[in-house]
């Protein structure tokens, strides 16, 4: 059955998810039904949190957004072919940022038609295991560090309307709230 993506205020959005141990098969047919959801719903990111599984896994896909909000990936400092590394899933990822922040309007596949401002940083160096189990570490910028950011957030508990600015926070706050009562009723 294909999996569903879980719309806030879900209470598994905000539970942080356990370290992931041995790469299973049934790990990576997650992964592949993940990746499935979030082409179908035309996402670029999807954490384990939005299937309702609380644990340290997430897959991005920049490659529908590659021109318009171009991405970069260095190993080492030596540049990478970013498609060539999509879609990427992430195991146990660990993500250090650099200081330099910028402002995009995101959504989230948990919170349907919801757009807000969001300050994330420019460049992260992320440290993880992708699902043949090779463990990497490369520096994003772009489109994909944002990404990686909003999704490694999911994997914590944390989601988008945490980090908004508060004016699209207060934009927003009606939706919210209605979404908090359909889900009550
Ligand atoms: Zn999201």
């Amino acid at each position: 059955m294909p999996l569903t993506i879980v719309d806030y205020p879900n209470p598994v959005l905000r539970q942080k998810g356990e370290p992931v141990g041995e790469i299973t098969a049934e790990l990576r047919s997650l992964a592949e039904e993940m990746l499935a959801a979030m082409e179908k719903a035309r996402g670029i990111g999807l954490a384990a949190q939005q299937v309702g599984r609380p644990i340290q896994l997430c897959v991005v896909d920049v490659r529908p957004l590659i021109k318009e909000r171009p991405s970069w990936l260095t190993v080492d400092g030596k540049p990478e072919d970013v498609a060539a590394w999509m879609p990427m899933v992430l195991v146990n990822p660990v993500v250090t940022l650099h200081p330099e922040r910028d402002l995009f309007s995101e959504g989230c596949l948990s919170f349907p038609d919801l757009h807000g401002t969001v300050p994330r940083a420019t460049r992260i160096n992320v440290k993880t295991r992708l699902i043949d189990g090779r463990e990497v570490e490369f520096e994003a910028g772009g489109m994909l560090a944002r990404v990686i950011q909003h999704e490694v957030d999911h994997l914590q508990g944390m989601l988008f309307i945490d980090r908004m600015n508060s004016a699209s926070r207060a934009a927003l706050a009606g939706k919210l709230k209605r979404m908090q009562r359909d889900f009550a009723a």
